[in-house]
């Protein structure tokens, strides 16, 4: 295919080609080409803007983010507390703004999602719930390469019902000289530890490998087993499609500022199947914001539960960190998930498969293939979103490979002792991208 022809989300391998044109054709054809200009993207020394490929850690700022946050200042001042029924978005019913945006973007009833507190913090209050060690069932299925905060908060949980996390915690590794889990391996350490098993907890996409896990059939075997099912979905939200109704998630959560552009610490989401939503005898931490607003400021000792996942939220949301995600919630709806996520995959093919022809170039000129960047994302396009993970080669440290390409003006993110991550985002991030930082490796 020529840079010319019609359609760049249809493109498929064999219609790659490695070069600066070819990209541009192809970002020139794009139909999201215009979102990249309602970001702040940062700059190089010389003016040009840097290419950013951190999205997967940090997301880079909507311009409509500014006025929005501005906004809610003014209406402070002007109004002080009544600003909370009468502002322009009253602030006490603020966290419903943003049912319509997260439901889309997980797959789920608007009654079912909330956006409250942050992730791990999420974490904690699900487990609480979803966490119910009985007779032998008193074990939490992990990953052995877990984030770290989700190991923590899982262990705390162990301890907290007083049983030790040294028995109870089981985790599931890659095979020896391998990455990345194996399905056959999650079904059968579930299988194995059926009767045991009180949660399976587990990240939709792997921070560290990129790796995409099947949601659906994971809650599935994990049912089978008798236990729950809850997913840490940090790098999967806005990252791939998601259908958590469906899938019979019992519970998820999820930061907002890594793929969903939110900001530092923005506030985090969290997923509570409907039918635990009016499930009164699960235990919960409550707060006045978990109590049904009907009669919530009627200052009750008496509690009465919202309905929905509404019934987790503890506190009165925090506006100030809530209001970046409606610039972001927007710019999704306005751009469809669904052309979001083809070009998603359309970015990290050719990530992909330009990687793979420079490494085959450089062992056809004789350069050692374990000096070169390896990738350790699956290839697999439903086991691969916007990230790939790249083995620096044999001894290289990552950190140096990462100031490297900064000085070429490419922003990465790595973590010891030998990945780099690079996550082309479709909203702001495009084909000329990907180009220059494979281009920008050391292939010799
Ligand atoms: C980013 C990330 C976190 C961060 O947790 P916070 O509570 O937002 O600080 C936790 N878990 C995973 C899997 C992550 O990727």
């Amino acid at each position: 295919m020529k840079p010319s022809s019609p359609s760049s989300q249809k493109l498929r391998a064999c219609d790659f080609e490695d070069s600066l044109e070819f990209a541009r054709a192809c970002d020139a054809r794009d139909p999201l080409r215009t979102f990249r200009r309602r970001f702040h993207i940062p700059l190089c020394t010389d003016g040009t803007p840097v290419v950013y490929l951190a999205g997967n850690s940090l997301g880079l700022q909507p311009k409509t983010t500014r006025r929005l946050l501005l906004e809610e200042l003014d209406d402070w001042a002007e109004h002080g507390v009544e600003g909370h029924v009468n502002s322009r978005r009253a602030w006490v019913r603020y966290h419903e703004f943003f049912r319509e945006g997260a439901a889309a973007l997980v797959g789920a009833k608007h009654s079912e999602v909330v956006a409250m507190n942050t992730l791990t913090v999420n974490l904690h209050l699900l487990m609480v719930s979803f966490y119910r060690p009985e007779g032998k069932r008193t074990k939490i299925l992990i990953e052995r390469g877990a984030f770290p905060s989700d190991t923590y908060a899982a262990h705390s949980h162990i301890r907290s019902r007083g049983l030790d996390p040294a028995t109870n915690l089981v985790f599931i590794s890659p095979r020896a000289g391998e990455r990345c889990l194996r399905m056959e391996d999650i079904e059968s350490i579930i299988a194995q530890h059926a009767d045991q098993i009180a949660l399976v907890m587990l990240p939709g996409v792997q921070y560290l490998t990129g790796q995409v896990l099947d949601i659906a059939r994971i809650t599935a075997a994990a049912h089978r087993a008798g236990a729950r099912c809850g997913w840490d979905l940090a790098h999967a939200v806005g990252n791939v499609p998601l259908a958590l109704h469906d899938a019979n998630v019992d519970f998820a959560a999820w930061c907002s500022y890594k793929y969903l552009n939110g900001g530092p610490g923005a506030v985090a989401g969290a997923f509570i199947h409907e039918r635990h939503g009016s499930d009164h005898h699960l235990p919960r931490y409550l707060g006045w914001w978990s109590n049904d607003p009907a009669n919530r400021f009627e200052m009750r000792e008496l509690f009465t539960p919202t309905e929905g996942a509404d019934g987790w939220a503890v506190s009165n949301p925090p506006i100030l960190s809530l209001t970046p995600l409606l610039a972001s919630f927007e710019l999704f709806k306005k751009a469809g998930l669904e052309r979001v996520f083809a070009k998603s995959r359309l970015l990290s093919g050719y990530l992909q498969w330009l990687l793979r022809q420079r490494a085959d170039q450089a062992i056809a000129r004789g350069v050692e293939a374990l000096t070169l960047p390896r990738v350790v994302t699956p290839a697999n396009t439903d086991e691969r979103a916007s990230q790939v993970s790249i083995v620096v080669g044999n001894k290289q440290d990552p950190a140096l490979l990462k100031a490297a390409l900064s000085a070429k003006g490419i922003v990465v993110d790595c973590r010891q002792p030998d990945i780099v991550r690079a996550a082309p985002v479709p909203l702001y991030n495009n084909m000329e991208d990907v180009w220059r930082f494979v281009d920008a490796l050391p292939w010799s």
